[in-house]
């Protein structure tokens, strides 16, 4: 890469005597299995129109904080219990798995100054408005996903794909 190479390839382009560089937005965080990544626990995507199009104007950030906790893919559904504890319905607590992929999530967004993040609803990591119960009965409570929980705390705003009006592919 040329001198010249290396000045066009910064986010904020500023040739002297042009005026003020533009500015460049914050990258948004996005749940991968929204963009279509077959990240979720039975080794699928779940794309939405509204997140494709959102990531065709924006710079986005896919993560799967499942994944990157070191989960498997496919791997056993898991749940959020009233204790605070991720289980699978036999009763693994896979805590750990989801407290390290919000860790690794919580430090991509510092490092790339994400402000907000689009995140899958329900899920036990990405959910941000309810979760199930941990009963494994695809009951419904109010509640965050361990993720969505660590990213709201470290000051970034939280939606879901259902907060852009999105529908599923
Ligand atoms: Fe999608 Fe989040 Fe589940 Fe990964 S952890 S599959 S990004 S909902």
């Amino acid at each position: 890469m040329d001198e010249q190479d290396v000045r066009s390839a910064g986010p904020a382009r500023h040739e002297p005597g042009m005026g003020s560089p533009e500015p460049v937005a914050p990258p948004i965080l996005v749940s991968a299995c929204l963009l279509g990544v077959a990240c979720n626990h039975i080794a699928e995507g779940r794309p939405v129109p509204a997140v494709a199009a959102l990531a065709e104007a924006n710079r986005v950030i896919p993560v799967c904080p499942e994944v990157a906790g070191g989960l498997p893919t496919p791997r056993p559904a898991a749940e959020v219990g009233a204790d605070g504890r991720v289980r699978t319905a036999s009763g693994e607590d896979v805590t750990a798995f989801y407290e390290r992929g919000a860790a690794h999530s919580v430090a991509v967004a510092r490092a790339a100054g994400v402000e907000r993040a689009v995140l899958k609803a329900r899920s036990p990591s990405c959910g941000c408005h309810g979760i199930y119960d941990g009963t494994h009965r695809r009951v419904l409570v109010s509640g965050e996903g361990v993720t969505a929980a660590a990213l709201r705390r470290a000051g970034v705003e939280v939606v879901s794909e259902e907060d852009l009006g999105a529908e599923e592919d």
